[in-house]
């Protein structure tokens, strides 16, 4: 068997075409624009990428947005004053904190401070109790994009065995809860499971987020399985030279897509759809703050 291979760089696109077309109808007929504000503290590289690739893509949909760029001495008081300001602020709609924070910032007390109806990640608390007890909630978009992919692959996930490598709050604990609201019967694995493979061998559904280059080889999965490679590991690449370094998963893709029904490759799997996820999510905080119809497809 080969697998199917699951084209997340398409799927965001036509995430991304969906929103841009709700965006359109709401100028036009609400005089409404969706507003994201993204706020980054401090100089790391990998984050000033995602932050660059958050602006441009909110602007190419039609949204607004604002970024704010605070120096890595930033006191704490100081990032929960703009916050503040970002929640009284009625042309922001969601507001996502790049993390990590510098280390003398609480991260929890920083996000709990944003209003939840504009928690875009997901991440406050009361976000969090939301979706855990079957509720209207702000969802992580990592999950709530394997959701997507899942439901597009599936045409009901009622009944399915559903395992999830990882119990990280962002990705493993909130894609179990959105897997177990579609009825899947769901496993949550960890570094303590015992047995890892053998669990894995039951999953119609394994979705793997440990960070673990190429953890899950083909002998762990269920022949048709679907496999979402949450994974983002940067490892040496001798082969294209000295010091070169190439992108893999936490699944090893070969031998897996040799056995699946279905599997998301790295890159070009998840990795597109989370930010794809971070616009349709400020598409529907501002449908819910204007009490507008939330757009069809692209909520959990
Ligand atoms: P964390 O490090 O927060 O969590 C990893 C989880 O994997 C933990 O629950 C840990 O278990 C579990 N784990 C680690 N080793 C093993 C093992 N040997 N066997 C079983 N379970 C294990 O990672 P994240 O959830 O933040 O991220 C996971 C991966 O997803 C990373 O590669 C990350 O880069 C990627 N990622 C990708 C995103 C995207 O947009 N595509 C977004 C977010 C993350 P325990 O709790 O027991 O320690």
């Amino acid at each position: 068997m080969t697998a199917d291979i699951i084209d997340g760089k398409a799927f965001a696109a036509r995430i991304r075409d969906k929103v841009a077309e709700h965006v359109a109808r709401m100028r036009s007929a609400h005089d409404l624009t969706p507003g994201l504000a993204v706020v980054l503290v401090g100089e790391d590289p990998a984050s000033q990428v995602y932050v660059r690739n958050k602006g441009t893509q909110t602007t190419e949909v039609g949204m607004a947005s604002f970024e704010h760029r605070l120096p890595e001495d930033t006191s704490q008081a100081e990032l929960l004053n703009l916050l503040d300001r970002l929640n009284d602020d009625t042309e922001v709609h969601g507001i996502l904190v790049q993390l990590p924070l510098p280390s003398h910032i609480d991260a929890d007390l920083v996000i709990n401070r944003i209003n939840p109806a504009k928690d875009v990640d997901g991440f406050h608390i009361s976000n969090v109790g939301l979706l855990a007890t079957g509720q209207k909630a702000m969802v992580p978009c990592t999950p709530l994009g394997c959701l997507m992919m899942l439901r597009d692959r599936h045409d009901n996930l009622s009944g399915m065995n559903a395992v999830v490598l990882g119990r990280s709050n962002i990705v493993g604990k909130p894609m179990a809860q959105l897997l177990l609201r579609d009825s899947c019967t769901v496993t949550i694995a960890h570094s303590r499971t015992r047995d890892v493979a053998e669990v894995c061998r039951r999953a119609d559904i394994l979705v793997a987020a440990v960070g673990r280059p190429e953890m899950v080889t083909g002998d762990w999965v269920k022949p048709g399985a679907t496999v979402i490679d949450v994974g983002i590991n940067r490892i040496p690449a001798p082969e294209r030279g000295a010091g070169k370094h190439r992108l893999v998963g936490d699944v090893h893709f070969e031998s897996s897509a040799a056995v699946a029904g279905a599997i998301t490759p790295v890159p070009g799997g998840v990795g597109p759809m989370t930010i794809a996820c971070l616009l349709a999510n400020t598409l529907t905080a501002c449908c819910r703050a204007n009490g507008l119809p939330e757009p069809e497809g692209l909520t959990a």
